[in-house]
C-alpha cells in the first residue's frame, strides 16, 4: 500500500489545498492530511473548526484519506506512521524556494523522506490561506476558491463588520 503525508495549517483549508489531495488519492492509496498545531502562530479558526472544514472538505475521497493532528516535526511524524513520502504543492516559482529548504530540511532530520510536488490547477494558483483570510474580512466572494463549509464560516465570521 503507497502511503503519503500532506501537512499544513490549514487556517483555512482552500479549494487548492483540496486539489492537490485529490490528485494525490490518484497516486497513492493511502493520506495522511496532518494539520499541523504551531501553538505559537495565531489562528483565524480553532483547531476542531480547522479539523471540521478539513473532514467536511475531503469526506468523498472516503477512508484513503485520513485527517489527522500533530504538533511537532513532521520528519518525527512519518516515523510515527511509517510513512517517508510528503506531499506537497506548487503554485508558482515563488513557491519553490521555500519548498525547496522544506525538502531539503526534512530530509536532514529524517533521510527516509522523499518530498513529492503536485502542480496547482491553473485556477487555484493565486490561492492561499491568508489572502484568502485578506478578500473575505473586507466582504469579497471567495465562494469559488474554498469549500463551501469554510465560504459559510467565512461569512459568518465576518458579518456585521
Ligand atoms: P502552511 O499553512 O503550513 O503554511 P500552506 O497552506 O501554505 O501550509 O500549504 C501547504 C501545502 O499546500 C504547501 O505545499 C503549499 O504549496 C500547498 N498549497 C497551498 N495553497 C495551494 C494552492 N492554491 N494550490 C496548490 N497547492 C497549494
Amino acid at each position: 500500500m503507497k502511503k503519503a503525508i500532506y501537512a499544513g495549517s490549514f487556517d483555512p483549508i482552500t479549494s487548492g489545498h483540496v486539489d492537490i489531495i485529490k490528485r494525490g488519492a490518484k497516486v497513492f492509496d493511502k493520506i495522511y492530511v496532518v494539520l499541523m498545531e504551531n501553538t505559537t502562530k495565531s489562528h483565524l479558526f480553532s483547531l476542531d473548526e480547522r479539523v471540521r472544514f478539513l473532514k467536511e472538505s475531503i469526506k468523498d475521497l472516503g477512508d484513503r484519506v485520513e485527517v489527522d493532528v500533530y504538533t511537532g516535526l513532521i520528519a518525527d511524524y512519518c516515523n510515527i506512521k511509517d510513512t517517508y513520502i510528503l506531499i506537497r504543492g506548487l503554485r508558482a516559482l515563488t513557491d519553490f524556494e521555500y519548498e525547496f529548504q522544506m525538502a531539503t530540511i526534512n530530509r536532514k532530520l529524517n533521510k527516509e523522506v522523499e518530498s513529492v510536488f503536485f502542480v496547482a490547477s491553473n485556477e487555484y494558483t493565486y490561492v492561499s490561506s491568508s489572502n484568502i483570510k485578506q478578500i473575505a474580512e473586507f466582504g469579497g466572494d471567495v465562494s469559488t476558491m474554498v469549500p463551501e463549509c469554510v465560504n459559510k464560516a467565512l461569512i459568518e465570521k465576518y458579518k456585521g463588520e
